[in-house]
């Protein structure tokens, strides 16, 4: 899928989809919420939405 970003509608947790094993490359999460973009992911999860340590936590060493 294309799709790179999941926000889980329960946990509320912003994942990169296929990164940690909450999210799947191959079958889509009824618990996700999926977008292309981190920018999609921020303009609807806003305020309430936190992201995954698993996923984001070592970004800044990706750099
Ligand atoms: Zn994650």
């Amino acid at each position: 899928m294309r799709e790179k970003y999941a926000l889980n509608k329960n946990t509320k947790k912003l994942h990169i989809v296929g990164k940690c094993r909450f999210t799947s490359k191959e079958k889509k999460d009824d618990n996700m919420i999926y977008f292309l973009t981190e920018d999609d992911a921020i303009a609807y999860g806003k305020r309430y939405m936190a992201n995954c340590k698993l996923c984001f936590g070592n970004r800044d060493f990706e750099r």
